[in-house]
């Protein structure tokens, strides 16, 4: 039988950890982690992933600067607001949610976040660390996927590692993770041509397309270790398909076709979706662990 990388259950211990680090520290810090997520309009996904992570911030203990912005904001508007939260004492991490209304560019907005409280880790500073080698804020999806690959001791040194995606938000900082962590890294894309073939020579297979069932038993070989990092919402039949709530949850893999054949695999939902919540919340401790003088305790829970 597969082995079944349950990333809720991961992400429950981890958040245990956290609201410890927060209770023994509050006392010399004098005040709890503080971390803004910027939603800027009203797209309804981003929304349902905000408030994951509103919730997941008071079930720890990390106060919420959370701010719903109208989807005309001016670019100039929105790098001020994020320059006040930059300077805010009290906010340790920032988040912008993408993806932005077309008219703001990503890339400018990303790049006004302080370095120092970038919460995602897509500061282009950042980046250039994760490619370096060197300590920062690494990006929480990717992160959240060492994490399960470690916990469950999946060995990456000298394993054949393919990435489906070169997304900023996913893919590059993934194969760069698996790389620093030793693997042989292949990275596919939309213009790979043979993907199943590609993808059968993987030992561990982390699938982050963005295409609903891309995936199945053709693509992979006995004893790989899938990871699925894919989230969509599928429409359930009749149902209103603008109520979120009547959707399924689907990834960009059948895991039906292969969970017989494959050695592990992360299902969706309770796999990579709540480790990227809770690597969200270890880089706000970490960073206000740092901002408040104290010992950097959780540093072992990054990648
Ligand atoms: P993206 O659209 O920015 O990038 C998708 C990448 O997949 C691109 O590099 C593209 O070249 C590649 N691709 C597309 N079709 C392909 C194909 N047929 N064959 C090979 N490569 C193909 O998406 P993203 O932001 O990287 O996110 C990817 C998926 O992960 C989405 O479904 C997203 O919702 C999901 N996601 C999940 C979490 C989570 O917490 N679980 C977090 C972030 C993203």
């Amino acid at each position: 039988m597969p082995k079944i990388l349950d990333g809720k259950k991961l992400a429950q211990e981890i958040e245990l950890t956290l609201q410890q680090t927060i209770e023994s520290g509050l006392e010399v810090a004098e005040r709890p982690p503080g971390l803004a997520v910027l939603r800027v309009g009203n797209d309804p996904a981003s929304g349902v992933y905000v408030n994951y992570k509103e919730k997941a911030c008071d079930r720890i203990g990390v106060r919420s600067f959370a701010k719903h912005l109208k989807e005309d904001i001016s670019l100039e508007e929105l790098r001020e607001t994020i320059k006040t939260l930059n300077q805010e004492k009290n906010v340790d991490g920032i988040l912008l949610q993408l993806p932005l209304p077309s008219h703001l560019d990503e890339a400018t907005l990303l790049r006004s976040i302080d370095p120092d409280k970038d919460a995602d880790g897509l500061h282009p500073l950042n980046l250039g660390r994760l490619i370096k080698g060197e300590k920062g804020p690494r990006s929480c999806t990717p992160a959240g996927v060492m994490s399960l690959l470690k916990r469950n001791q999946i060995k990456i040194e000298g394993k054949r590692a393919v990435v489906i995606g070169r997304s900023i938000l996913v893919g590059k900082p993934m194969a760069l993770m698996l790389e620093a962590a030793n693997a042989t890294v292949t990275v596919a894309h939309s213009r790979t041509t043979d993907l199943p073939s590609l993808t059968r020579e993987a030992d561990l297979l982390v699938v982050a397309a963005g295409k609903p069932y891309l995936i199945g038993k053709n693509h992979v070989s006995e004893n790989c270790v899938v990871i699925d990092v894919g989230i969509h919402r599928l429409p359930t039949g009749q149902e209103n398909m603008n109520e979120l709530k009547k959707t399924k949850l689907c990834g960009d893999v059948k895991m039906f076709e292969i969970e017989d054949k494959v050695a592990a695999y992360s299902p969706v939902p309770g796999g990579v979706g709540p480790m990227t919540v809770t690597m969200l919340l270890a880089n706000t401790v970490d960073r206000w662990q740092k901002h408040c003088g104290l010992p950097l305790t959780i540093s072992h829970l990054l990648p």
